[in-house]
């Protein structure tokens, strides 16, 4: 099927439109004013007859008892340029003047002009030359009769056709106007509607091609277009962002996946030369650092999980009291060993959470405490509420973190101390989970931490709603 572009569709459908419209108010004006008019001519031939019968009354003398023939004659004369054909009796029947009389071929002219006009105008009409007699009188008295022959049940003059003609050629010149008018504004309003979405084709074309440097200005007034606008440049800093994580990922795997290796690799390489000796140190360090790269796997593998499972969460109304009190016994033994001390405060009302995800944002966070915070330590946990959100703080006084690495804890694979994390093993993962997680629910958590004196985050769960 041949495809139309959404101008001249638009452009099309606005010009049947108004075109239907225009005639359909043209039909109906026409058929009003023609109805209107015929009214107004027959009740004006009405009036005409009445005046001409008077006017003829008025031109007989009863005292002298004359017609006044010459004036007779001129209003004759005059009735029939207006159509009318008249004859002048006396009672007795003798003619005082008759127009056929009087000029007969003029008659016959008049009476063919009039009726093919009207035959030619108005074609259903089965109109035709009739006579009626009227009484002349004055007072009283019958002073004569006047026989009327004219084109029944109504004519139209030459004025009358005139005027209707000039009538319909001022309604098709509005028409034609308000046509043209019509075709010229749905034609830039088309324009004005497909012109941002031709440009928003085209970018969007262009962001299929992996060109995300490209931003769509606003250039309408129209809500939904600007809606539109929004949206594909949400999309495309999206798909920006999607496309510089996953470059950013490959680079962070690759680069946490070179150390271990190379140093595994080396040792091996130096004993099968036999350059080292295998002693049973060499072995276990070359086994560290292959536990380090499964933790380093396994992690990803969860961080994976995380990302995909962000829609498929199984939300239940959640105590954390009860679920804190389980993560915390499986820290039992290494908070005695560490000898940290270790306190749950407050208590909240019950959150709209997935159980399980929560749970590994509750031991990521408490291990990290443990892990950062030294032997003797101590350790606040406080459950505290708010309008629509739950609040667990995780507090310690351990090691703390610098202000310039506080903004960048939560990302992937981002360490405050390298070396010190070599030791204590953490792939920089555990956070961004932890972000993740908390994300999802819909939620937020926030880090405020000072160098050497500890460390609290704080996650905002929303509560089950009542
Ligand atoms: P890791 O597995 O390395 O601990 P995380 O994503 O859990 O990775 O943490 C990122 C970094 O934030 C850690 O390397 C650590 O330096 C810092 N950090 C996290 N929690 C704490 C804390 N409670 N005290 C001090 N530093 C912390």
């Amino acid at each position: 099927m041949k495809k139309r572009s959404l101008k001249s569709q638009m452009s099309l459908t606005i010009a049947l439109v108004v075109f239907i419209t225009v005639g359909l108010i043209s039909i109906s004006a026409n058929v009003l004013i023609n109805r209107q008019f015929k009214s107004y001519i027959v009740k004006q031939q009405q009036q005409e007859t009445n005046e001409l019968i008077a006017n003829l009354s008025r031109q007989y003398d009863q005292d002298s008892r004359i017609w006044n023939l010459p004036l007779i004659k001129s209003i004759g004369m005059y009735a029939l340029y207006e159509g009318y054909i008249i004859k002048v009796s006396q009672p007795d029947g003798s003619v005082i003047w008759d127009a056929e009389a009087h000029d007969m071929s003029l008659c016959t002219q008049v009476m063919r002009d009039i009726s093919e006009q009207m035959q030619r105008n108005y074609p259903g009409m089965e109109g035709q030359f009739t006579s009626q007699n009227y009484d002349l009188v004055q007072g009283d008295q019958k002073v004569g009769v006047v026989s009327l022959n004219y084109y029944g049940p109504y004519f139209l003059n030459d004025n009358d056709f005139q005027f209707l003609k000039s009538l319909n050629i001022v309604l098709l010149g509005t028409g034609i106007f308000a046509l043209m008018m019509a075709v010229a504004m749905g034609w830039m309003f088309a324009k004005r509607i497909s012109m941002p979405i031709t440009k928003t084709v085209m970018i969007t074309k262009e962001i299929a091609a992996g060109n995300y440097g490209i931003t769509l200005a606003k250039t309408t007034k129209t809500k939904e277009l600007n809606e539109l606008v929004d949206a594909v440049n949400h999309l495309t800093c999206f798909l920006k962002k999607q496309e510089e994580l996953r470059k950013r990922m490959f680079a962070d795997v690759a680069h946490e996946l070179r150390t271990p290796l190379g140093i595994v690799s080396t040792h091996l390489e130096a004993m099968t030369e036999g350059l080292w000796e295998p002693t049973k140190e060499r072995i276990q360090s070359c086994h560290e650092e292959i536990n380090r790269i499964t933790k380093l796997v396994k992690e990803l593998e969860e961080l994976a999980k995380v990302e995909r499972d962000q829609i498929s969460l199984n939300l239940q109304p959640v105590q954390l009291e009860k679920l804190l009190q389980t993560v915390c016994d499986n820290f039992e033994t290494i908070i005695k060993n560490k000898d940290i001390k270790l306190q749950i405060h407050g208590s909240t009302p019950k959150v709209l959470a997935d159980r399980d995800k929560i749970t590994q944002v509750i031991l990521n966070l408490l291990s990290n405490g443990i892990k950062y915070t030294p032997d003797h330590g101590e350790i606040d946990i406080l459950l505290e509420e708010l309008d629509q959100f739950s609040i667990l703080k995780i507090r310690d006084n351990g090691v703390g973190i610098s202000s310039e690495d506080l903004p960048f804890i939560f990302e992937r694979f981002y360490r405050v101390d390298k070396s010190r994390n070599r030791k204590t093993g953490g792939a920089g993962i555990g956070l961004t989970i932890v972000k993740s997680i908390v994300t999802a629910h819909n939620g937020k958590v926030e880090a405020v931490s000072e160098l050497g004196k500890g460390t609290c985050f704080t996650v905002y769960l929303p509560k089950v709603k009542n």
